[in-house]
């Protein structure tokens, strides 16, 4: 599929990450007002909420975008998004009649304020990428035994905290924890020295399910994606994981890029899965391409410092799909609601600056990076600001996602002093 224009001029640059093609949904505000649904269209925000509010937009008897979230909407299921997608498409394209109607509805992305774009139910976070979980079973446990025997079976997963889940661009406290390092004969006290990102993808629930569902029903309830970073406390992690898997180590925070990217933007970037070493069981086997080919970046910026890009990955590195993610959750009736989150896992690839934390990327922190600014780094220091970017690329434009970033501020006084 070529570009499709728009008579929001911005939108027809090859480069821009918002064109026609994409219409990713968002919450925004401007100067502190009551905060809108929106679609992004070039370099502008069409407020959704007043579009309706004023009859261009009508899907249903009763109103969908009166809520600061896009929940009401993802629920709606199929024919609804379509439905959406089609009346944004004749309201924006090149050539529409409706122009004059809809240019009063229109905001400069550069006057809004992003929030975040759904309330999120729940979140559950996954291990699903193979060059990730084989370098970090390599550090751990060394290279013959880095997958654990369950990896190539079944999407491993552990339940995360939506009330953790934070949009692009707010501040992230160092936290406190307990560590002991395996020098230290007693666990101490402190705040993590080994504070980490992991670059992941967000797939979001839209209509809900109440038992087992295949893999191809799975992929019809996903609405969209996000890019998300899951905050991770390496030496909190290394103390506290076994046997139960991660709890305080990744509690701290969870960012999430400020846009939905839908899953019909995506389309044309389909593709599939990796050879499987294992023949999956039936409920999980692949039932047609369900990962998606999206160029994946993470900057990393010391305080006052220009931004150096430390990794470049693709979505597509995964060896479980989303919709394989969701499955397995509903394999054990699990009810999976709207606004659900699941996070991929970390995404790395093959090569070395393809790795998709500083856990990998340094080693452990045995091979610490090189910044452009001549600053090294094994893990992340105050004030230095992370950023996650994501891109498809398509024959003459560009599904972007607009930025993931956050910025680490140091660690409160200690929360128990006395
Ligand atoms: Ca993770």
């Amino acid at each position: 599929m070529p570009l499709m224009k728009s008579w929001v001029a911005s939108a027809n640059d090859a480069d821009h990450p918002f064109p026609l093609n994409n219409l990713p949904y968002g919450v925004f505000s401007v100067d502190g007002s009551e905060p809108h649904c929106g679609v992004a269209i070039g370099s502008m925000i069409l407020d959704v909420t007043a579009a309706e509010a004023e009859g261009v937009i009508v899907l249903d008897d009763e109103p969908l975008f009166d809520l600061p979230f896009w929940n009401p909407l993802m629920e709606q299921g199929p024919a609804v998004w379509a439905a959406l997608r089609a009346r944004l498409t004749s309201l924006l394209a090149e050539g529409s009649d409706e122009q004059e109607k809809v240019e009063p509805l229109l905001v400069p992305q550069d006057a809004a304020e992003l929030q975040m774009p759904f309330a999120v139910s729940e979140y559950t976070d996954f291990y699903a990428g193979r060059h990730h979980a084989q370098n970090v079973g390599t550090m751990f446990r060394g290279p013959e035994n880095a997958l654990p025997p369950n990896w190539l079976h079944i999407p491993i997963g552990y339940n995360g905290r939506a009330s953790s889940v934070v949009v692009s661009g707010s501040d992230i406290r160092r936290p406190w924890g307990q560590l002991k390092s395996l020098d230290q004969e007693k666990p101490a006290f402190l705040p993590s020295r080994r504070f980490d990102i992991e670059l992941e993808m967000g797939a979001i629930v839209g209509t809900p399910s109440d038992g087992p569902i295949t893999v191809q029903e799975a992929d019809d309830h996903i609405f969209g994606y996000v890019l998300l970073n899951d905050w991770s406390a390496r030496d909190i992690q290394a103390w506290e994981y076994q046997p139960l898997g991660p709890f305080q180590a990744k509690a701290t925070a969870t960012s999430i890029s400020p846009w939905i990217v839908t899953k019909t933007a995506l389309e044309p970037f389909r593709c599939d899965t990796p050879a499987r070493e294992h023949e999956l069981l039936d409920h999980l086997k692949d039932c047609g391409p369900m990962l998606y080919d999206i160029d994946l970046s993470v900057t990393m910026a010391p305080a006052g410092k220009p931004a150096t890009t430390i990794a470049r990955t693709n979505y597509k590195e995964m060896y479980y799909s989303a919709a394989q993610q969701l499955a397995h959750h509903t394999t054990s009736g699990c009810p999976m609601n709207t606004g659900d989150l699941l996070g991929s896992g970390t995404i790395s690839g093959p090569t070395k600056p393809e790795r998709g934390s500083l856990l990998e990327l340094s080693w452990g922190g045995k091979e610490p990076l090189t910044l452009d600014s001549g600053e090294t780094r094994s893990f992340i220091e105050d004030g230095d600001t992370l950023t996650l970017t994501g891109a498809a690329k398509g024959k003459g434009y560009t599904i972007g996602f607009g930025d993931c970033t956050g910025t680490v501020l140091p660690a409160l006084a200690s929360p128990y002093a006395r």
